[in-house]
């Protein structure tokens, strides 16, 4: 099976309401699509949103990381050589991890058709269904409490809310939904790196003291301050996931090697792609340390290879794959069943993505 054509478009999918967070507003996803097509007739097909806020990638720059780079680099290569493909993209240019990504993923979609299984199958197969948290909108707290009741009443048992504007207001949203829901449903947060170390001990055990039973807290404080992370790690009751603090398996190896967080969230844009992200979760197994699998505001092409990943590991223990559930329609044709809190994969060859609907990509 011989890459013959690798392609890149562009899609844009609406969404049911606008998106907003501290760093932007969103109405619809914009996306870029991959595909790469081979000698025997199958095509692989990957995605990269150009989430510039948080990884620096843009719709230019995966493009041109893409055509100048990669493309040139695995042009002519076999999927047979698998490890040998995977391996030259992510040596083909430095950074560019969105482009990475979409490009690794649609090899491996190739490979999975080549072998006849599944990724997931391929990747050991832990299970093929997971259930994903969902994220309530920041508004004001009465507001919260509602959507949180309404997300309760639809099956979702595991809400993330995010925190770290004003920590006052913080605690009275997080109170509103705590009250709303009861006891039996886990509330996460994501401050976002919001705090300083000492402040985000003081909060977050301000939030215990409270009874508001935080499962866990998202990146409390800024990226490069590993050591910060290991002191909320060590002086809070909330266990500490970090985030924005983990992009490459490297920075991976060094938050495991400094006891810098209880668990690592692993999202395909940040680390370049399955094969790495697959790194990560080989050194979190090893040290003992679970994973959760996040997205960016991406269709489904490239939240479900995120879930093949999930499904196959089981130090994978935390789903935060809701994108899809956020948007009005879905133009992507096969892949992952997104039933409200449930994912169902498939038992199609490779990633299971079969196309679009027509005229929905524009390829260049
Ligand atoms: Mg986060």
């Amino acid at each position: 099976m011989k890459i013959t054509r690798i392609r890149t478009g562009s899609i844009a999918v609406a969404l049911r309401k606008p998106f907003k967070t501290a760093l932007r507003v969103k109405d619809c996803v914009e996306s870029n699509i991959i595909a790469i097509e081979t000698d025997t007739g199958a095509t692989g097909y990957g995605e990269a949103p150009p989430t510039g806020v948080i990884t620096g990638d843009t719709n230019l720059s995966i493009v041109g990381a893409i055509q100048d780079h990669i493309a040139p680099a695995i042009m002519g290569m076999e999927i047979e050589d698998f490890e040998k493909v995977t391996a030259k993209v992510q040596r083909a240019v430095i950074h560019n991890s969105s482009a990475k990504a979409a490009v690794d993923m649609a090899l491996w979609d190739l490979y999975g058709q080549l072998c006849g299984l599944p990724v997931y199958k391929l990747l050991g197969a832990a299970r093929r269904q997971l259930e994903t948290d969902i994220t309530i909108s920041v508004n004001a707290p009465d507001e919260m409490a509602e959507d949180a009741k309404t997300a309760v009443s639809r099956g979702f048992d595991t809400l993330k809310l995010k925190v770290g504007v004003d920590p006052a207001l913080d605690i009275a949203r997080l109170s509103a939904v705590r009250d709303a829901v009861g006891s039996g449903v886990r509330i996460r947060i994501d401050a976002n790196q919001a705090w300083r170390p000492r402040e985000a001990v003081r909060i977050l055990n301000g939030m215990q003291e409270k009874g508001l039973d935080i499962e866990l807290v998202e990146q409390p404080v800024i990226a490069h301050d590993l050591e910060g992370l290991r002191y909320v790690r060590e002086n809070s009751d909330v266990p500490v996931l970090a985030d924005e603090s983990i992009f490459s398996p490297a920075d991976a190896l060094k938050i495991l090697e400094m006891g810098a967080a209880d668990m690592l969230n692993i999202k395909l844009m940040k680390c370049g792609g399955i094969t790495p992200a697959l790194q990560i979760a080989a050194m979190a197994e090893v040290a003992g340390v679970e994973c959760m699998m996040g997205c960016m505001l991406e269709t489904k092409v490239a939240v479900n290879a995120a879930v093949h990943v999930a499904c196959a590991r089981q130090v994978v223990t935390r789903i935060d794959l809701d994108g899809p559930v956020l948007t009005r329609e879905d133009p992507v044709l096969g892949g992952a069943v997104f039933e409200e809190k449930l994912i169902t994969l498939p038992d199609l060859p490779g990633l299971g993505i079969t196309g679009f609907e027509p005229n929905r990509v524009n390829y260049r």
